[in-house]
């Protein structure tokens, strides 16, 4: 079981099963709303324990497929928690509890900006990794 929380602690989650896998994108929404780097979680496996009703949601605009959910007291990015799809990204810098994963790809590298370089040897993708 893994613990998670928004910066204030006023959303808290946990987890049932380990994520299995880590991805940085670099596009620039996820930058501009502060979280890049996501731990793909399984929708089963994850309980909201507190906060539902401080969780704001940036719906996508035309074009885009995903919404960003957000804590309305202290601004954290929290993914897409009230989604629907089965499995959906959680930021990795929301988990209290260590992720025992490293970084697998990088999506939207060409999006990237130049004053952060990529210091690993995942694999990269210009846009998403369906589209190498
Ligand atoms: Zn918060
Ligand atoms: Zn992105």
């Amino acid at each position: 079981m893994l613990k998670g929380s928004c910066c204030c602690g006023t959303v808290q989650f946990e987890v049932e099963a380990a994520p299995t896998m880590l991805g940085t994108c670099h596009c620039s929404r996820c930058r501009k709303v502060g979280a890049s780097t996501f731990a793909f979680v399984a929708r089963e496996h994850f309980h909201l324990l507190e906060g539902e009703g401080s969780i704001a949601t940036y719906a996508p605009e035309e074009g885009y497929l995903y919404a960003r959910d957000f804590c309305s007291k202290c601004g954290s990015a929290l993914g897409e928690m009230t989604g629907t799809s089965q499995s959906f990204p959680v930021p990795a810098n929301c988990f209290d509890d260590p992720l025992d994963l490293t970084v697998a790809f990088h999506e939207f590298v060409d999006e990237k900006p130049a004053w952060l370089p990529i210091c690993d040897d995942a694999k990269q993708f210009a846009r998403h990794p369906e589209q190498p």
